[in-house]
């Protein structure tokens, strides 16, 4: 017979019902998947197995490391502020400053593939939009990141601060395509 506990399938400590994540084989204790990247959707997490799980962290341990031996400036400013490391190497988006507590993914410049604004809608607000940056990346951790510009979201379609946000997410584009030694095509 099946024993009704499980115990989290990457530390192995009993689960407690709150916070608690499924994947393909097993559950995660909260703790873990605290662990995980922002970047990765639950729904790309259910799908992956403990192998694929475990090189994630193992992926997030180096981050962490890497991210210690970097200086990171502040390029631009916002709801998630874009950083650049001092070889113009490796980028990252964060809401925070603090981006080793955050162990903010560090996001290799030769990865990104594409940049594109996005913007998305919820089906009882058509007036009300939240403006995002989708970037497409070739990395086997990391296959896109979507990042909301404006800092609170709905905001109302064609106000100032659309027009503002708008802005700010062009100004990220360029500067990440500019990173990424591509065309500022717009
Ligand atoms: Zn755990």
């Amino acid at each position: 017979m099946e024993a009704l506990r499980q115990d989290c399938i990457i530390c192995h400590n009993p689960l407690s019902l709150y916070g608690s994540v499924s994947i393909k084989n097993g559950v995660m204790c909260r703790d873990c998947v605290k662990k995980i990247s922002p970047f990765l959707s639950e729904k790309a997490l259910a799908e992956m197995n403990l192998e694929e799980v475990q090189q994630h962290l193992d992926y997030r341990r180096n981050n962490q490391e890497m991210l210690s031996k970097k200086k990171m400036e502040k390029l631009i400013e916002g709801a998630y502020s874009l950083f650049v490391d001092e070889n113009r190497e490796f980028l990252a988006l964060s809401k925070r400053d603090d981006l080793a507590k955050e162990n903010a993914d560090l996001i290799p410049v030769k990865d990104i593939r594409d940049v594109e604004i996005t913007r998305s809608y919820q089906a009882d607000k058509e007036n009300n939009v939240d403006i995002n940056l989708f970037i497409t990346l070739d990395n086997p951790q990391l296959k896109s990141i979507r990042v909301r510009i404006n800092p609170f979201s709905n905001i109302a379609r064609d106000s100032e601060e659309y027009y503002d946000t708008m802005k700010k997410a062009a100004l990220i584009k360029r500067t990440i395509k500019k990173l990424n030694g591509g065309a500022p095509n717009e």
